[in-house]
């Protein structure tokens, strides 16, 4: 039987078939449904539907949400999709027939990816970042993803490390999310073109969006401006990991998600930055994801 996981981001749901040996076989994207649960349920038995073929019967559904999801698999607030307090797993088994329904984190699924297929295979104890839209954290502890003391997860992203600082979808001040995620970036990316400064404005002038792989494009390529900014932001991300480093002391630290894509134009940044700034003065090695783009939707049925 098939397995079909359903990765919803804020912007896109990207769908795959997964045959028994968690091959994926086809997959698609379509724009994500905001603030309508019904909506994105039907969207998910319709892909479910047109992908397999019309199977009537799954192995396993597995849906991963941006947010947080409760032991019932229930989202509790998943705010980059506008869902507060919806019964996903419920809502989805009453539509689709198979012998498992999952719906999880979205960082926790790409970081079940990283445990099963990836750079965190055989890691007893080890962090995983997913730097993307938002800033997902995923603890693995002794050998396996740590779901949180009341089983609702970890939000690493949430962690305050300024205080007074910009306002947060999560609805406080200060977040990793609001300085470490891609959606920091491409801020910064937008405040170059509002000074009408360096390569990125001449570009983003000239039609190229002003977002985060521009901004770390025109770092790459030798921009001042841009790599000013550029360091700033690997700065506040440096300090981020080592303060996890100094809580969890992890073997490994993986970083996944959109920003990740800059490769060792980051994480040599990171691998010189964090060390220092820990209690110990070193850290575990500091890796790529390596699932890629797939992470969500093999994660999800895991
Ligand atoms: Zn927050």
């Amino acid at each position: 039987m098939l397995s079909l996981g359903f990765d919803i981001g804020g912007t896109t749901v990207k769908a795959g078939v997964l045959d028994e040996e968690l091959k994926l076989i086809v997959k698609e994207s379509r724009e994500t449904p905001k603030q309508d649960a019904e909506a994105l349920c039907d969207m998910i038995k319709q892909m479910a539907d047109e992908l397999s073929g019309g199977a009537k019967e799954f192995r396993c559904i597995g849906v991963t949400v941006p947010g947080s999801v409760d032991k019932d698999g229930g989202i509790i607030d998943a705010w980059n999709i506008g869902l507060r307090n919806v019964p996903l797993k419920r809502m989805i088994e009453s539509r689709i027939k198979a012998e498992r329904v999952i719906v999880k984190n979205d960082a926790d699924a790409a970081c079940d990816a990283e445990l099963h297929f990836g750079v965190l295979r055989g890691v007893k104890y080890g962090l995983m970042l997913t730097l993307g839209t938002g800033v997902g954290g995923s603890i693995i502890f002794d050998g396996k993803l740590f779901h949180g003391g009341r089983e609702q997860g970890t939000e690493l992203g949430h962690a305050m490390i300024n205080r007074g600082g910009d306002l947060c979808g999560c609805g406080h001040r200060g977040c990793i999310e609001t300085l470490c995620s891609a959606s920091a970036l491409k801020r910064l990316a937008q405040k170059a073109c509002e000074e009408k400064r360096g390569m990125i404005w001449s570009l983003a002038s000239n039609g190229a969006d002003p977002d985060a792989k521009l901004l770390i494009d025109c770092a790459m390529q030798g921009d001042e401006y841009a790599q000013e900014l550029f360091e700033g932001y690997t700065d506040v991300l440096a300090d981020a990991i080592a303060s996890f480093v100094n809580i969890l002391d992890p073997e490994v630290i993986v970083i996944g998600g959109g920003v990740s894509g800059a490769g060792d134009f980051l994480l040599d940044k990171l691998r010189v930055k964090v060390p220092p700034r820990t209690f110990f003065g070193s850290c575990g090695r500091i890796l790529k994801a390596s699932a890629g783009n797939d992470a969500g939707v093999l994660g999800a049925v895991i």
